[in-house]
């Protein structure tokens, strides 16, 4: 599980995140909406330790992050992460982009990374795309690729930042599926997002962050649905 405490971070004299605290549970989805600028990928780098912070503590299975003498390259391959874009290598093919971890980082065989690579890619949907070079895909598929290259070094966490917003809206359809599969499985994730209906749908939890603060967490049918809070409810109505 992924326990935060109280955490503070700041860029300079910015403060970004300012006191947040949350459990995400195994098997849990927790989405997290709010407006731009509201800390919420700084918390998803200082989940993966990508980002220092000044104050409090993020464990994940109990390892505390940002203590001196953390493994983080252990740390990182326990929780997969996808951004709203990834520059997959031009020159490699989908599946060589997928293996390229399981045999740099992991130091697997080229033949085990790549029948785990295929199993991922085809698990996305993509078992049909293996030699195709990335600029081949449309986005849908590039982002559905990234979702397999982050699967394919066994995550027990998945995080995404707003994987769905650099698409054509017709693309998103498909990548909110994949997501949906995995929630289904029973991975457990944290997901940045917009897709307000998405996430009301496959949520166990919402978090609403305003000002680097939680403003308002609950099951999907209060935050979403009812929210308690007057600035959730204007947020709400901006984005949907
Ligand atoms: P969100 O993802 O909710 O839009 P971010 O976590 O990206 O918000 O950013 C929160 C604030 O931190 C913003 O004001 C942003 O400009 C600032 N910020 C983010 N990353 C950096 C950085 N590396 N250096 C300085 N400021 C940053
Ligand atoms: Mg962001």
């Amino acid at each position: 599980m992924i326990e935060i405490e109280n955490i503070q971070k700041s860029f300079g004299t910015l403060k970004v995140l300012d006191g947040v605290s949350m459990t995400v549970n195994k098997r849990e989805v927790l989405s997290v909406i709010g407006g731009s600028g509201s800390g919420k990928s700084t918390m998803l780098m200082c989940i993966n330790g990508l980002e220092p912070i000044q104050n409090g503590r993020v464990l994940v299975d109990g390892t505390d992050v940002h203590a001196p003498g953390t493994d983080l390259n252990r740390l990182r391959q326990k929780i997969g992460i996808v951004f709203q874009q990834w520059n997959a290598f031009p020159h490699l093919s989908v599946l060589e982009n997928v293996t390229l971890a399981l045999r740099k980082v992991l130091k697997k065989r080229r033949d085990e990374a790549e029948e785990i690579a295929v199993k991922q890619l085809t698990h996305v949907g993509l078992g049909d795309k293996l030699t195709v070079y990335p600029s081949r895909l449309s986005g849908g598929q590039q982002q559905r690729m990234a979702i397999a290259r982050a699967l394919a070094m066994s995550p027990d966490y998945m995080l995404f930042d707003k994987v769905t917003s650099a698409l054509d809206p017709q693309l998103v359809g498909e990548v909110l599926d994949t997501m949906r599969m995995l929630s289904h499985e029973g991975m457990t994730m944290i997901v940045v997002t917009h897709e307000i209906p998405f996430a009301r749908e496959v949520s166990d939890r919402v978090a609403f962050f305003r000002n680097g603060k939680i403003h308002e967490i609950g099951p999907p049918e209060q935050v979403i649905g009812s929210p308690q809070m007057p600035e959730t409810a204007a947020f709400l109505k901006s984005v949907l």
